[in-house]
């Protein structure tokens, strides 16, 4: 057993969750109205139901899953597949049981268990990958490639120089009011494009009380930290008591007024957001979400339901995603997966440059390429499907938002604008404003 495994099976058998007990969503819209641009909508979109039609406690698994359940995890029943722990306990983490569910290629044998990361898939992320399509999106980002190994010039185990701003282990202190504390190096899917694959999955960053006494001890000492982000590995792999022994600690820390959540649930285990989870949650609001979606295909209706109880406490909900080349890299996936995330009431926040970590060649597309993308959305969907497109700037800079460039420069006294349709406007503004007459 891998050493990150063994503390992550500790964690996870404190717990004692029951399975969600809401609705599997299926309403389902999958007709296009003719001739829709498929920019629009080439997917379903899941809403939740008016009136509810099947038992809260043991929601109805759709076709498509139970068929994949019945065919890889025999004699699993549907109350086990709702159980966050079951999905966790199940996660696909050896070569030979991946290449059951999704035969694997020869550029996907070559990684084998010699890659950085280690490999874990959840049994519910495996069923959304069909597994006769060798480049489909969501299979590039889970399942390793030989592409791992190749380490450019311009890549490191850690880029953002994290290791650099950490006062204490675990927590990184960059920008002034906020810190990142690491709870947990533990993830039931490890995303192959992982900025933290040095640290992930190897045990460095144990969810041990010690370590989080001075990770804590340190927040309570500097007045300046108004905001904590729990981040990971995936922080709500924790047990529902854990994360909540961390919540009221920093709560107890009177200018500690916003805490954050980052996490990939809602699309690798939405049955992790259970009503135990967000009841708990809820006690210490405020409490904000970053989520991290990279497709479309993502947005199931476990993950609108997971959604829904997330906002439906009070939690706001805000997305991030990283440009990945073959994933999201063109306009149309990535205005739909946008699109998605709003009608599970997800405010598309962050969309990242990938960071250049060993072994992400692969999966990086130019700068210019994600220009194109915000190029290609802005204008022509609202604003607030938008995501503001940043580069953590290696060694330590932070984030720096890319933005086209639609000033074309002064004429006169008039600046001259390109709109989202390539046409030229004039705003008056004149260079030496002057003052105004009272
Ligand atoms: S969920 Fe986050 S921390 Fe975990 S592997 Fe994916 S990107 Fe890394």
């Amino acid at each position: 057993m891998h050493k990150a495994e063994a503390s992550a099976e500790t964690l996870i058998i404190e717990d004692d969750e029951p399975p969600s007990s809401r609705l599997a969503i299926d309403t389902l819209y999958p007709v296009l109205p003719s001739g829709m641009d498929p920019i629009h909508l080439t997917r379903p979109v899941f809403l939740l139901p008016a009136k509810k039609t099947t038992s809260l406690r043991h929601p109805k698994l759709r076709p498509e899953i139970k068929a994949f359940q019945k065919q890889f995890f025999h004699g699993s029943t549907a109350r086990d597949w709702h159980d966050w722990q079951w999905q966790v306990r199940n996660r696909i983490h050896t070569y030979e049981r991946l290449n059951q569910i999704l035969p694997l290629g020869p550029d996907e044998f070559l990684a084998d268990n010699t890659v950085q990361l280690p490999l874990s898939i959840t049994p519910y992320y495996a069923s959304l990958i069909p597994k006769d399509v060798p480049d489909h999106p969501l299979r590039r980002c889970v399942v390793p490639t030989a592409g791992e190994w190749v380490k450019l010039p311009c890549e490191s185990d850690d880029p953002l120089g994290e290791d650099h701003q950490s006062p204490v282990p675990g927590l990184v202190h960059r920008y002034p009011d906020r810190v990142l504390f690491l709870l947990t190096d533990f993830c039931s899917t490890y995303c192959r494009y992982c900025t933290r694959s040095r640290v992930v999955g190897h045990g460095g960053i144990r969810a041990s009380r010690a370590r989080w006494e001075k990770a804590i001890a340190y927040i309570a000492a500097n007045p300046c930290v108004r905001d904590v982000l729990l981040s990971g590995g995936d922080p709500l792999t924790l047990s529902d008591d854990r994360l909540e022994w961390v919540l009221s600690r920093l709560r107890q820390i009177p200018h500690v007024e916003i805490i954050r959540i980052g996490t990939k649930m809602p699309a690798v285990l939405p049955q992790r957001i259970t009503p135990a989870l967000v009841k708990m949650l809820k006690k210490y609001h405020p409490v904000w979400m970053s989520l991290h979606f990279i497709h479309p295909d993502e947005c199931t209706p476990e993950t609108h339901t997971a959604c829904a109880l997330l906002a439906d406490a009070g939690i706001p909900l805000g997305s991030q995603t990283v440009l990945l080349k073959g994933v999201n890299d063109c306009v149309q996936t990535m205005t739909e997966l946008m699109h998605r995330l709003m009608t599970l009431r997800v405010r598309p926040y962050y969309l990242y440059q990938c960071d250049p970590i060993t072994g992400s060649g692969h999966f990086r597309t130019s700068i210019n390429q994600g220009l194109e993308i915000i190029r290609g959305m802005r204008g022509f969907t609202t604003g607030y499907a938008v995501p503001t497109y940043v580069v953590d700037a290696p060694g330590g800079g932070g984030k720096i938002p890319l933005m086209p460039d639609y000033v074309s420069g002064h004429t006169g006294d008039d600046l001259v604008l390109t709109n989202y349709e390539n046409r030229s406007f004039t705003y008056p503004d004149p260079v030496q404003a002057s003052p105004v007459q009272g």
